[in-house]
């Protein structure tokens, strides 16, 4: 199989790498000690198409596929992991799940304002009993009408509070088998009885905030219903497959924007490095190679095949099964 890159996403790559160096790196570090979303930096990202990766054109989309969404992870997250973080959210779990899963009018509605970044998307799964086990969630969603009515609490939603849009799990028929009880809905953040009542403290990607959402008495039509009642378990597995590839992508950039940036910061011991190498050509002698600069040269060489591996998968076939059906034409 040949791994090369086709001429367009070589550009991509390079065009995203340029954009973060000039409009996202500046101000990363500076986003991330103040915990401040880098809204400035994802409207710019927009203007780029870089919201629409997983929307078709005729919606205003710029789809590159999973490679190309990669490359763009992987290069966001050298400058920005919050912002990659953010993008993968967007982008992966939820245009790709309103792009699959939406019915034709939905689609028509949410694509090209999730494309143009007019709108934020968010996903939310996780549940104080449910993280790992997705499929303990107990968010209720009852039909009444031409609407589900929803409630139940969600927390570590990335971005929760800047969202314009919510993938919501929840339970429709408790007595169904696992993998049928949960259906996926896509959520207005405008709709009464949805609140954002608090953000987490965070250690680290403090830029990019967790939050917890709460839903009361919440009515959503039932056109906002992604694929079929008993397809969320589906759809969430089959998104974050997908979402999967993204964070490898991301632990790959951050890793290399950290190694630039030992790299390049005077008395880290590359420096040094670069000087020993030239006195041990010169003198024959073996050099002595400094601590740091050690240090980055074994993880210089453990990253080549990380990155390979990350940029690789989305070539991978998908699992058999995993994707639960299409929505019936409407
Ligand atoms: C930065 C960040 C962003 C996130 N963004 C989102 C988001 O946008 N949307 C969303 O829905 N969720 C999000 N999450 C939640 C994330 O998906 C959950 O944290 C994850 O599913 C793990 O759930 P948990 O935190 O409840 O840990 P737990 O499930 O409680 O697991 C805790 C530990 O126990 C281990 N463990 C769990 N079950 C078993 C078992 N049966 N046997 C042995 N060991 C076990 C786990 O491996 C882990 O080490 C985010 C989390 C973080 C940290």
């Amino acid at each position: 199989m040949d791994f090369a890159l086709p001429d367009e996403l070589r550009l991509l790559q390079e065009t995203v790498r340029e954009f973060v160096a000039d409009a996202v790196t500046p101000r990363a570090a500076e986003r991330d000690r103040e915990a401040a979303f880098p809204a400035d930096e994802l409207r710019a990202a927009a203007t780029l198409g870089l919201c629409g990766l997983m929307v078709p054109e005729e919606f205003g989309g710029n789809p590159v596929g999973s490679l190309g969404a990669v490359l763009v992870y992987e290069e966001v997250a050298a400058g920005s992991p919050a912002l990659s973080v953010t993008l993968s959210v967007h982008n992966t779990l939820v245009c790709g799940a309103v792009a699959t899963y939406g019915r034709p009018e939905l689609q028509a509605e949410l694509l090209p304002r999730l494309a143009s970044g007019e709108i934020l998307g968010a996903y939310a799964l996780t549940e104080p009993g449910a993280g790992s086990d997705a499929a303990a969630l107990t968010t209720r969603a009852r039909r009444d009408g031409d609407h589900y009515v929803l409630d139940g609490r969600k927390i570590f939603v990335t971005h929760g509070d800047h969202a314009g849009l919510y993938i919501i799990f929840a339970v429709t028929d408790p007595e169904a088998r696992t993998s049928r009880r949960i259906s996926a809905f896509a959520v207005d953040r405008d709709t009464p009885g949805l609140t954002v009542p608090r953000r987490e403290h965070k250690l680290g990607l403090r830029a990019s905030e967790i939050a917890e959402v709460t839903l009361t008495d919440c009515r959503v039509p039932a056109t906002r219903l992604l694929g079929n009642e008993g397809d969320g378990f589906g759809i969430a597995m089959a998104l974050l497959d997908g979402g999967r590839i993204g964070i490898g992508a991301q632990a790959v950039g951050i890793a290399r924007g950290a190694y630039d940036l030992a790299r390049d910061t005077p008395g880290s011991g590359s420096n040094s490095a670069a000087r020993s190498r030239t006195s041990r050509r010169s003198s024959g002698s073996s050099p002595t190679w400094p601590r740091g600069s050690t240090q980055l040269g074994s993880s210089c060489g453990g990253l080549r095949p990380c990155a390979t591996k990350a940029s690789h998968t989305p070539w991978l076939p998908r699992r058999p099964n995993s994707s639960p059906r299409k929505p019936p034409p409407s």
